[in-house]
């Protein structure tokens, strides 16, 4: 393009460099899924149809940029992509990685909503989206760390979720009285109220309810005690 007088607006664009030998972790998470799940008649607590679209939409963010990516992880509406501390991807620059792994990761979603809910099509008023941020971590115990989070994460919330939804839709509770029947429990506690009130095994489960799920650089969807991995999953990086 040709010089003009108006060039100079160029100036105030700041880059955004992301630190060299840092594990840049990326996380996108969806827009009010509260309220999109409810639109779209997301089964409670845990719609597999939806949880199977989001580990598709990362297989293909994750196969196509195998070669940056260390591993990527998900649960609910959320999925995390851990990429290599030496990636050179858009230069480091932190909008252009969580914005282009955003609506990437939001174009697969929309693509392929029809093949996860064929009788279902997508509303223009109730359009799918995503946030995306990018997390400097200065050394892999901090990764780890993180991955840990995320991992427990799941568990706490799907065992919350899992008691809470049976109470209601089993027992009979109204939300107000399966909350107040859960309020101030241990994670034990909620595993015998699951068992006593609603006849449920906790660890029956499915997996990837239960640990979330894991993918690897090869694009394998694996269902794993991430905590127990964690040395193999990050050996060499
Ligand atoms: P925000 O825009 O701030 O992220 P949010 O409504 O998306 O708001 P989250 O904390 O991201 O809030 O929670 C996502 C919500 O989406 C869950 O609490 C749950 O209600 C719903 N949800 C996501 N995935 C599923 C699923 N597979 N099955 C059922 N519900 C789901
Ligand atoms: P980057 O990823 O860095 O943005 P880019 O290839 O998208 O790379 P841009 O400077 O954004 O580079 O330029 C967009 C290019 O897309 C244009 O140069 C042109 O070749 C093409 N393009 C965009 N819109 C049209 C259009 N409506 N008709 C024809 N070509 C288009
Ligand atoms: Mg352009
Ligand atoms: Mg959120
Ligand atoms: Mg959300
Ligand atoms: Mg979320
Ligand atoms: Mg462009």
């Amino acid at each position: 393009m040709a010089n003009s007088r108006f060039e100079y607006v160029k100036q105030f664009e700041t880059h955004d460099k992301l630190l060299p030998d840092c594990y840049i972790v990326v996380r996108v998470d969806g827009k009010k899924f509260h309220e999109f799940s409810k639109y779209y008649e997301f089964r409670k607590p845990n719609d597999e149809r939806a949880l199977k679209l989001m580990n598709a939409c990362a297989k293909n963010v994750v196969t196509k940029y195998k070669t940056d990516m260390i591993l990527a992880f998900g649960e609910s509406d959320e999925y995390t992509f851990i990429l290599k501390k030496d990636t050179a991807l858009f230069n480091r620059r932190s909008d252009k990685i969580a914005t282009l792994l955003g609506s990437l990761f939001t174009s697969n979603y929309v693509f392929l909503w029809n093949k996860f809910f064929p009788e279902t099509p997508l509303n223009l008023k109730h359009l799918p989206y995503f946030d995306s941020r990018c997390v400097l971590y200065p050394n892999l115990p901090i990764v780890k760390d993180y991955l840990s989070w995320r991992y427990v994460d799941t568990h706490i919330n799907n065992l919350y979720n899992t008691v809470f939804w049976e109470l209601i839709q089993k027992c009979g509770m109204t939300p107000q009285e399966s909350e107040q029947r859960l309020c101030g429990t241990l994670s034990s506690e909620k595993q015998e109220i699951l068992f006593k009130d609603c006849g449920i095994n906790y660890n029956d489960e499915p997996e990837m309810f239960k640990k979330g799920s894991l993918i690897t650089r090869r694009g394998e969807i694996l269902h794993i005690d991430v905590i127990k991995k964690l040395d193999e999953l990050f050996e060499g990086f």
